[in-house]
C-alpha cells in the first residue's frame, strides 16, 4: 500500500534588510548559538576541575621534573564561579524562550562574553600571562563575538579582551600582585613579557580584523539572498493576481457560450439536426469542464493570496458539514451509481467552515468520481489524542505508488485517472492542499491500485494549533 503524508509548513518571517556595519545574527539562531555557548562553558569548567583534581593527585616532585607547578585550589575556585555563571546564564535564557515574545538574546550573549573574559584574565593573571600561550585563550571569544555580532559590536569585544590581558600582564609585570606561573622555569623577564604580550594583542586584532571582514560579508550576502527571496515572492504573488484578473475575465465568454446552447436547447432544438445536437452537446461538455476549472483556479489563487488564506474560525459540528457536502454531491454520486456513508463520532471543531467544505468537496467527489458504478464512499469522523480525524475511504481505482507522492502538485493528473475520469482537471488536491496548510491540518494518503484510496485529514485541536 502506497502511502504519503503532507503536513503544512511553519511559515518563516521575513527578515529585514540590514542598516549600517553592525549586522549581527537573527533572534532565533542567535538563541541557539546563546545555548550552544554554555554548552561549551560546561566542558572548561570540567577541564578546570580535571586540572585541580590532577595537581592533588600527581605529586610535587612529578610534576616538577615535567616542568610543571600544578595549582590546587584556583581551579576548583573557577569551575565553581563559571558554573554558577551557566546556571545564571541557562535561567535567563529560559525566561527568554518563554517570554511571551522572544526576548533580546543579545543582552544575554553580552553578559556571557564579559563574565567569560572576566574569569579568563583571572586565569590568565594565575596561570602567567607571559612565558604561557594562556593570552590566545582570548582569540576564542573575539572569534565568536565576529560569528554573533556585528562589526562595532565585536571590535568591542576585541578591545575588552586586549584591555583585560594587558591589565592582568601589567599587574603581574609592575608587582601589583604575585607573579605566579604553573611552568618551574617562572615568569619571563619584564623585555621578553612586553613582547609577548604585544604580540598576544597583535594578533587578536588581526584575527579580529579577518574574521569580521569575512562574517561581514557572509552575512550581507545573506541578507541581499533573503531581499531576493522576498522580491521573488512579491512577484510571484503579483503573477499570482494578475492570473486571477485573466482567468476571471474568461468566465464572461463561457457564460455567454453557456447562455447561448440553453438558448437553442429551448428554442429551437428539435428543430437542429441530430449530428449539429451532437456538436452543441460536445461544446456544452467542453465549456462545462472549462468553467468549472476556472472556478477552481479562482478558487486556488484565492486560497493562495495572502487575504484570503486567513482563518475565520467558528464552532461546527462536522458531521453536520459533511452531511451538506455529501447532498451537494448527491447529483454526482446518482449519475456515477455510487452511495456515500457517513459514520463516527458526533464531535464539534474550531475551523473555518467555508474551507473546510472545499476540502471535503474536493475529496468526496475525488472518491465519488474515482469509484466504479455500485462503489461505497464512507466518510469517517474520529475523536483523537491528536486531533479530529476524518476519513473519507472509496473501494475505486486507487493510485499508483508512484503518482501518490505527485498527486497534490498543481495539475498533476495520473494517466489512468485521465482515462478514468475526463472531466479531471488536477486542482483539486492542490486546493486541498492549499486549504490543509492554512488550518494547519495533516493530511495523509493510502492507497492501493484496484483496491481503493483512503484520505486522513488531521484537524488539531486549539491547544495544538496554537503550539504549531
Ligand atoms: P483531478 O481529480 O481533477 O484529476 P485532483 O487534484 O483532485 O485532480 O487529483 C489529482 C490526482 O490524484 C488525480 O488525477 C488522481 O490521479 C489522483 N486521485 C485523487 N483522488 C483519488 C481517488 N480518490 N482515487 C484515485 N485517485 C485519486
Amino acid at each position: 500500500m502506497a502511502t504519503f503524508t503532507f503536513r503544512p509548513t511553519v511559515a518563516q518571517s521575513p527578515s529585514s534588510l540590514p542598516s549600517g556595519s553592525n549586522v549581527a545574527l537573527g533572534g532565533e539562531v542567535l538563541l541557539l548559538d546563546a545555548v550552544w555557548f554554555t554548552r561549551i562553558r560546561w566542558f572548561v569548567a570540567l577541564t578546570l576541575l580535571c586540572l585541580g583534581a590532577l595537581g592533588i593527585l600527581i605529586p610535587e616532585a612529578t610534576a616538577t621534573r615535567f616542568g610543571l607547578v600544578l595549582p590546587r585550589l584556583w581551579p576548583f575556585a573557577l569551575a565553581t564561579l563559571l558554573a554558577l555563571l551557566n546556571l545564571i546564564t541557562l535561567r535567563w535564557l529560559r525566561r527568554i524562550r518563554s517570554g511571551p515574545e522572544m526576548l533580546a538574546v543579545v543582552p544575554n550573549i553580552w553578559f556571557q562574553i564579559a563574565s567569560d573574559l572576566v574569569v579568563l584574565s583571572a586565569l590568565t593573571t594565575l596561570m602567567g600571562p607571559t612565558g604561557t600561550p594562556i593570552g590566545f585563550a582570548f582569540l576564542f571569544h573575539i572569534v565568536l563575538a565576529c560569528i554573533f555580532f556585528g562589526r562595532r559590536d565585536s571590535f568591542l569585544v576585541a578591545l575588552l579582551s586586549a584591555g583585560l590581558f594587558l591589565g592582568a600582564v601589567a599587574a603581574s609585570e609592575c608587582a601589583l600582585i604575585p607573579r605566579s606561573s604553573i611552568l618551574t622555569s617562572g615568569p619571563t623577564t619584564v623585555a621578553a613579557g612586553v613582547i609577548q604580550a604585544v604580540f598576544t594583542v597583535f594578533v587578536m586584532f588581526v584575527v579580529w580584523y579577518l574574521t569580521s571582514s569575512i562574517s561581514d560579508a557572509v552575512r550581507l550576502r545573506d541578507f541581499e539572498l533573503d531581499g531576493a527571496n522576498a522580491r521573488l515572492r512579491q512577484a510571484d504573488e503579483d503573477k499570482n493576481q494578475q492570473m486571477l484578473r485573466t482567468t476571471h475575465d474568461l468566465k464572461a465568454p463561457f457564460s455567454g457560450i453557456e447562455g447561448n446552447i440553453h438558448v437553442l436547447r429551448h428554442l429551437h432544438w428539435d428543430s437542429l439536426p441530430e449530428e449539429v445536437q451532437a456538436i452543441i452537446e460536445k461544446i456544452e461538455m467542453r465549456s462545462g469542464t472549462l468553467r468549472s476549472r476556472i472556478g477552481e483556479i479562482l478558487t486556488l489563487g484565492r486560497l493562495r493570496s495572502g487575504s484570503t488564506s486567513e482563518v475565520s474560525e467558528m464552532l461546527i459540528v462536522l458531521k453536520t458539514l459533511l452531511c451538506d457536502v455529501i447532498e451537494e454531491l448527491a447529483g454526482l454520486a446518482t449519475e456515477q451509481g455510487v452511495t456515500v456513508a457517513v459514520a463516527g463520532d458526533d464531535i464539534s471543531a474550531r475551523c473555518d467552515p467555508g474551507q473546510l467544505k472545499i476540502l471535503f468537496m474536493n475529496l468526496i467527489s475525488n472518491a465519488i468520481s474515482y469509484s466504479k458504478p455500485g462503489g461505497r464512499v464512507e466518510v469517517d469522523v474520529r475523536d483523537r489524542d491528536e486531533g479530529c480525524l476524518l476519513v473519507v475511504t472509496d473501494h475505486g481505482i486507487g493510485i499508483s505508488p508512484e503518482a501518490v507522492p505527485h498527486i497534490f502538485e498543481d495539475f498533476y493528473r495520473s494517466q489512468e485517472a485521465a482515462k478514468f475520469n475526463p472531466k479531471s482537471t488536477g486542482l483539486g488536491l492542490a486546493i486541498v492542499r492549499q486549504i490543509g496548510q492554512n488550518l494547519n491540518a495533516t493530511i495523509k494518503v493510502q492507497s492501493e491500485v484496484g483496491k481503493g484510496t483512503s484520505f486522513t485529514v488531521c484537524l488539531p485541536t486549539p491547544t495544538q494549533a496554537g503550539a504549531g
